[in-house]
């Protein structure tokens, strides 16, 4: 009996992850799932594509974190819409980010960033509609996180190892990482960041034009 709740819970979830995904196409909006530990560095790295991109591009952000708004207010200083979810929950579901998309200007947005709750495991579980994963790690967490993890990793199209200026700190095996995501995932991009280095985020927010372009182009296979 519990066994079929739980189903009918996540049939649930699918059919408005289809929904918010079918408004994101829509309205040519890229929809990029935000995902990593608590701390990994998810607001930051929201910050620094909202800088690169801004000049070009229209975003929003649904701010899924959970304690409180402190990262919902730093990022609505950037003059663009920024919706705060009170989740009270350890992972985003469909739902609350479809009661989201009712504040925010689709039609007039390029990019929506949903940073999910700091967390690597159940958001992983649960399809929120997004149209891209990009999934956060970083250097202090350890190079053996893929293996613990490995359903995030398995479903990333971008690994962005932060906080990479303390790679001299750690013992860090970059190569190591890459192969035990390769792995678990056949397509994937693996950056490098670090807020120390402006330069960093360039090939991130190239990334993230590069798939903006097929999504204009309704050419969802290249994403
Ligand atoms: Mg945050
Ligand atoms: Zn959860």
């Amino acid at each position: 009996m519990k066994i079929k709740v739980l189903k009918s819970v996540l049939e649930k979830n699918e059919n408005q992850a289809q929904i918010n995904r079918d408004l994101f196409k829509q309205n040519n909006v890229l929809a990029v799932n935000i995902m990593g530990s608590p701390g990994c560095g998810k607001t930051t790295l929201i910050e620094a594509l909202i800088k690169a991109l801004k000049p070009s591009y229209r975003i929003g952000v649904i701010e899924g974190d959970y304690a409180g708004t402190v990262d919902a207010e730093k990022l609505s200083e950037y003059g663009i819409p920024v919706v705060q979810l009170d989740t009270s929950s350890c992972h985003l579901n469909a739902h609350f980010v479809g009661s989201a998309l009712g504040h925010l200007p689709l039609k007039e947005l390029d990019f929506v960033f949903i940073e999910n709750v700091g967390n690597l495991i159940c958001p992983a579980e649960f399809d929120i509609g997004d149209l891209l994963k990009l999934v956060l790690y970083s250097i202090p967490e350890g190079d053996d996180k893929p293996l613990k993890y490995p359903l995030m990793f398995s479903q990333a199209d971008a690994v962005v190892l932060t906080k990479t200026d303390l790679k001299p700190h750690f013992d860090f095996d970059v190569k190591k990482v890459r192969e035990s995501i390769a792995r678990l995932n056949k397509d994937f991009e693996l950056f490098e960041f670090s807020k120390k280095s402006s330069a960093s985020i360039r090939p991130i927010a190239n990334f993230l034009e590069s798939k903006f372009r097929a999504i204009a182009l309704k050419s969802y296979g290249d994403l």
